[in-house]
């Protein structure tokens, strides 16, 4: 299908798998008589919910929306530190600072590449109030550890499962879903088109809290209530004194008609429409396609690159968790709802730098992404927080190692084959 067809020939990293099912699902929400939010929204987030298996689902308009929401409905501001790691999208760290709390960044694991909980532990600074736990290309953070960590300092615990929508890990002797597990307070999971599905823009938040849910519901629609249960009254009774409806008790300003809602908090327009959620839903059916598709294509790459000296293939299985819970938490293969495929290249013993690598790829038609530059380096972190090189240097030599290599379902395997003999064609000088 021509939707398929990555542009200008190029194998791109990442892409979303759009099929007539989606386009038709699209196009009967487009044709009933909701666009933004109507029963699609509430079908989505059920359906959502019970994948994951959370107790409650908020679909919003991105999930940057999801993380800030999750801030506010954790009651984190001004005053407050908020731990994330440093190979993640600056997404993860901006919804501390737009809380007006403070971005911090502890260092990660090598081989797991997520958040180090040793470091965590080492690190722990007592205005900290909340972790965002990042679940990188996928793998799922040790989250029974971040939590323990967490929580014995009074600290809340977001996981941003924005790569790892359908992500399994075992702990307690049993397999757990982001989302599912009681190490995480909120959960978050990004649609946007490179993720594992998608809705164009959008994300989740998902909770077993059902206060916290409601909260959220109400912020990513202006704050506003129009439930009468939660209503508070626009009027009290000290209103009639010195205010010009002194004298003039009108019972219509009482009255909570069909047009009556209460701004309760100051929120955002967060809506997804309805359009969104109808592609969602028919993306949710297919999620296990995606996952299996993705780990088949991850696991040739593994096969036919083990061999190369100057190349590592990431751990997507058993992961070098180097902490005395090692044994409690692990997750294999087959658990991992793998968003990214990353390499470490050893560019020096290549004789050529990542941007050589990248363009002899390209010219080979093959695209790569780098992920991620260590948020903290970035200029308005450098500049609003003082952070400097050397801060995560795990995190510092992993990405100047990595470079990420085409990963989506609708991959053939001929584009798989083409990847795989242009990387094997990259040979030291
Ligand atoms: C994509 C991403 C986000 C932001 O998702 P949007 O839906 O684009 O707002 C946040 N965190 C991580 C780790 C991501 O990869």
């Amino acid at each position: 299908m021509d939707s398929q067809q990555p542009p200008q020939g190029i194998i791109p990293y990442g892409r979303q798998t759009i099929d007539d099912d989606d386009v038709h699902a699209v196009v009967a929400a487009l044709r009933s008589d909701y666009l933004t939010s109507g029963p699609e929204v509430e079908r989505f987030e059920a359906e959502f919910a019970a994948m994951a298996g959370a107790k409650h689902a908020v679909a919003v308009n991105s999930a940057t929306a999801a993380l800030h929401l999750a801030m506010k409905v954790l009651g984190i501001g001004s005053g407050d530190r908020v731990i994330t790691t440093p190979n993640t999208f600056v997404a993860s760290a901006n919804a501390a600072a737009y809380v007006g709390a403070t971005p911090d960044f502890s260092d990660i694991c090598p081989g797991s590449w997520n958040l180090d909980p040793h470091r965590l532990e080492e690190n722990w600074k007592p205005d900290a109030k909340a972790v965002v736990a990042v679940d990188y290309a996928g793998c799922p953070c040790n989250m029974p550890e971040i939590a323990r960590i967490a929580r014995q300092h009074g600290a809340k615990v977001i996981e941003d499962a924005c790569h790892g929508v359908g992500s399994v890990f075992h702990a307690e002797g049993r397999p757990w879903r982001s989302g599912e597990h009681r190490w995480a307070d909120i959960t978050t999971f990004s649609f946007h088109p490179v993720k594992t599905m998608t809705t164009g823009e959008g994300g989740m938040l998902v909770t077993d809290n059902g206060e916290w849910a409601e909260q959220a519901r109400r912020l990513r629609s202006h704050g506003i209530t129009r439930a009468p249960e939660s209503f508070r009254g626009i009027i009290r009774p000290d209103d009639w004194q010195g205010s010009t409806l002194a004298g003039s008790p009108e019972d219509a300003l009482r009255e909570t008609g069909p047009w009556y809602y209460e701004m309760q908090d100051l929120g955002w327009n967060y809506r997804i429409t309805d359009i969104q959620c109808a592609l969602g839903r028919s993306q949710l059916k297919k999620l296990p396609r995606f996952i299996a598709r993705r780990q088949e294509i991850a696991r040739r790459y593994s096969e036919a690159l083990a061999d190369l000296a100057w190349l590592e293939t990431p751990a997507v299985a058993e992961p070098r968790v180097t902490d005395a819970s090692a044994d409690q938490f692990r997750y294999c293969a087959e658990d991992v709802s793998l968003h990214l495929y990353t390499v470490q290249i050893d560019f020096a013993s290549l004789a050529q730098s990542r941007t050589r690598v990248m363009e002899f790829l390209r010219s080979k038609g093959v695209g790569t992404q780098v992920l991620y530059i260590p948020v903290y380096l970035q200029p308005w972190y450098r500049r609003t927080f003082g952070y400097h090189p050397g801060k995560c240097p795990v995190a510092e030599k992993f990405y100047a190692r990595a470079l990420s290599l085409p990963l989506y379902p609708a991959m053939a395997d001929g584009d798989v084959d083409r990847v795989i003999s242009a990387v094997r064609s990259l040979t030291p000088a």
